[in-house]
């Protein structure tokens, strides 16, 4: 877990490249790959004292790693920078932490197991990336964990679950959601989220260059980083950002530890090195995209696109609000039903006909 102090005044692109970075001994130009299961004690004395928390340290790659909290740190730096300068304005002091997590699922699924306790309920969004949902619809309900699914675009739904269900511990949202696009307004619903109940945040689809909702009030944000934050498509991995120290010491770090869920040194080495232009790689998304959504409305044979940047997106202004730019994911869906999609999926060629998102 890492909550390292970064320099404030450098802007997103120039801590993608450098928060974390610390010179190692060997003054190596790139950080090296700890590829290690275990570290060396000195001594039974000094073994003795790091297990009693009497002398930090690492241990074993399951409780800390080097290589995983260089990444931590630098992923906590683009979702916290902003809210730590606010915070240093008012003359206070706030840290951000994050966890890595073999997968986005795995950081999904430990966060909703730190939170949610049998009897508990979890206020959710009707579209979700389908494992989310598999894990909200079948999995969570085998625990006695209730969870409600409803449309989050429209806030009123969120608070009205909120009252029907006052055992709610955790609302879950994902804006954009995938695949549609849909939006959820994250400081209206965090503004809902009152007397203990979480307000988590899939930002996986915006990056923190575009969205950054713990500044719009969310308790944790998570990532699949084995998208556009690793951006090359060779790793998977996933993150969980807050500032809430509690939460992370007594909760989530302790269920990771438990659950087992790290990613491996290798893999989130590769993620670090992808992650150095995720600012730059966001901006020509944004480009792209916006330039591709509006070819594809103006196409004879395209029914309908799907896209925030669009005047057509129902929900543009908020996409405005909270977000500094769109992405880089189209939903469109093509005239003549299934068999017109289908072979537009067989016909593609530049794009590579595959699930996932956020590659180069
Ligand atoms: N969240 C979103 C929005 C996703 O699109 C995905 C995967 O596609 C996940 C989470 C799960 O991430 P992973 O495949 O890294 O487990």
């Amino acid at each position: 877990m890492s909550s390292k102090r970064i320099d404030l005044t450098y802007g997103f692109s120039t801590h993608a490249v450098h928060a974390g970075e610390a010179i190692n001994e060997t003054r190596s130009h790139i950080n090296p790959v700890f590829q290690t299961s275990t570290f060396k004690f000195a001594n039974a004395e000094e073994g003795h004292r790091m297990f009693a928390g009497e002398h930090s340290g690492y241990v074993y790659s399951r409780l800390g790693n080097p290589t995983v909290e260089l990444l931590e740190t630098k992923v906590a730096a683009l979702e916290g920078k902003n809210l730590i300068a606010q915070a240093e304005k008012r003359g206070g002091h706030l840290s951000v932490y994050a966890i890595a997590f073999a997968s986005g699922m795995s950081a999904i699924s430990t966060v909703a197991l730190s939170i949610l306790s049998p009897g508990d309920h979890l206020v959710t969004d009707n579209i979700l990336y389908g494992c989310t949902n598999s894990l909200f619809m079948n999995t969570l309900p085998r625990m006695n964990i209730g969870v409600t699914f409803v449309d989050c675009s429209n806030p009123d739904n969120v608070q009205r679950a909120l009252e029907e269900h006052p055992n709610t511990k955790m609302v879950y949202l994902e804006t954009p959601a995938n695949p549609t696009m849909k939006l959820s307004d994250i400081g209206a619903i965090a503004g809902l989220c009152k007397g203990g109940v979480r307000l988590v945040v899939d930002n996986t689809f915006a990056t923190p260059i575009l969205q950054r909702p713990l500044e719009l009030g969310a308790d944790i944000v998570i990532h699949s980083t084995t998208k556009y934050i690793s951006g090359h498509g060779i790793a998977l991995g996933g993150m969980a950002v807050s500032t809430d120290k509690e939460l992370f010491d007594n909760s989530i770090y302790p269920a990771i530890i438990d659950t087992g869920g790290n990613p491996s040194p290798h893999d989130a080495w590769l993620i670090n090195m992808g992650l150095k232009t995720l600012a730059i790689r966001m901006e020509r998304h944004c480009r792209n995209a916006l330039e591709i959504a509006h070819w594809l409305e103006q196409h004879p044979k395209v029914e309908r696109v799907y896209y925030p940047g669009l005047p057509s997106h129902p929900q543009k202004e908020l996409a405005e609000q909270q977000m500094d730019g769109f992405g880089g994911i189209i939903s469109f869906t093509v005239k003549g039903g299934l068999e017109s999609s289908r072979r537009v999926l067989d016909n593609v060629e530049l794009c590579t006909l595959a699930v996932s998102l956020g590659c180069v």
